[in-house]
């Protein structure tokens, strides 16, 4: 078994994607050709944004973002301590301090009441200057944005959802990738929306923002003359083959892949509610399930289960195993155990299982019993 099966669903569309690779390599236009346009314009259509730029992966798409913004040395940047390392190191890229707040043990995601209080303790410190919230769709869930905007508003800072690995969910119908000022995505091959290699996108309202990111993206050139560069940039593009290889597989995704990863996560979510903590989806949000993730009792538990899985052939992944602020990186700010107890659970107890629209139910059921039994 597979923990996320890529190959399936390769023999499922590999029709499409072998012509669209095909004829970019017929065409020669290697890198930003057409077929990233066309994608950037049906993405941006999807999640309900004005505006899509393609660029090299997630991870740059968060730099770039925090790059128009002007953000640097002295601003404070708050994150989630529980999330994928680019959420953080991608402000500490730019000299900037990341400001690392606990979750809500429920959805995994960053805490609005830990997010304010980091927001006073940071003002009373009076050492940085908040500038930014970055709130991480994890798993595949939206942040709580009707909590987040209206402490963003309150205090004056912008929000750039981190939305690597919620493309697809949604609260109420609108679309992640379309909260706050500018949203990022990924599209690394395991992230719900994944191509074969490195790829990512940013996602904004505003046509001056547009403008410096495509900038950004290519060195700072102007937009009339490639060589006359304005200000300092990245090397950050896209290549047509990864825009063609995604067009397909974001057909597949909106045509049925969402609905398919919904229904096994219902079928988990019906054989282990009972024996397990379960993942909660709050009413109105959808998640799009980059992570099916179970909690067991404690670290010594996790760990058993972990290792009695695997003896029956079933992969599963501690997504994550210590918090941002234990990451020795982030050891010279010496951030307290004592401020995130939420993470620290989570990361004991945290299991995340084999999880892909291509799933069978007999599939879920194997790993179900295997889970039972132990
Ligand atoms: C994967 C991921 C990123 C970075 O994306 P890459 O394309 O790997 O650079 C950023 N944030 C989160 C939450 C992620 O899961």
């Amino acid at each position: 078994m597979k923990f996320r099966d890529l190959g399936a669903q390769y023999q499922v569309l590999k029709k499409d994607i072998d012509a669209g690779i095909l004829s970019v390599i017929e065409s020669s236009d290697f890198i930003l050709g057409k077929p990233v346009s066309e994608l950037e314009n049906k993405l941006a259509e999807y999640v309900g944004r004005k505006y899509c730029v393609a660029c090299g992966n997630g991870t740059d798409a968060l730099q770039l973002a925090l790059m128009v913004w002007g953000i640097g040395p002295g601003d404070a940047v708050f994150t989630s301590d529980f999330t994928y390392f680019a959420s953080a190191g991608s402000a500490s890229i730019l000299g900037a301090t990341p400001v690392l707040v606990d979750i809500d043990l429920d959805t995994f995601n960053i805490s609005p009441e830990a997010l304010e209080k980091a927001i006073i303790r940071t003002l009373e410190e009076g050492k940085l200057i908040p500038k930014v919230i970055v709130p991480v769709d994890l798993f595949g869930q939206p942040a709580d944005y009707g909590k987040i905007l209206p402490i963003a508003e309150k205090y004056g800072l912008k929000v750039l959802e981190d939305g690597a690995q919620g493309f697809g969910g949604n609260i109420k119908g609108k679309r992640a990738c379309s909260f706050g000022d500018m949203s990022t995505t990924s599209f690394f091959p395991a992230k719900p929306l994944g191509c074969y290699g490195d790829g990512g996108a940013i996602f904004t309202d505003d046509a001056e923002e547009d403008a410096r990111l495509r900038s950004l993206r290519a060195q700072g050139k102007s937009p009339v003359d490639k060589y006359d560069n304005r200000e300092i940039g990245m090397n950050s593009r896209l290549d047509t083959l990864q825009a063609a290889i995604l067009l397909p597989k974001f057909k597949a995704f909106v045509e049925h892949e969402l609905d398919d990863v919904n229904r096994v996560a219902a079928w988990y979510t019906g054989r282990l509610a009972e024996h397990f903590v379960t993942p909660k989806v709050p009413a109105g949000f959808l998640s799009s399930w980059a992570q099916y993730t179970i909690l067991l009792k404690n670290r010594e538990e996790r760990d058993a289960m972990q290792k009695h899985l695997k003896e029956q052939g079933i992969p599963s992944m501690v997504y994550y195993p210590r918090g941002l602020h234990q990451q020795e990186a982030y050891k010279w700010m010496g951030l307290k155990d004592a401020l995130y107890p939420n993470t620290l659970e989570a990361t004991n107890r945290v299991l995340s299982l084999p999880m892909h629209p291509y799933m069978k139910q007999e599939d879920v059921d194997r790993v179900c019993q295997a889970l039972l039994e132990k």
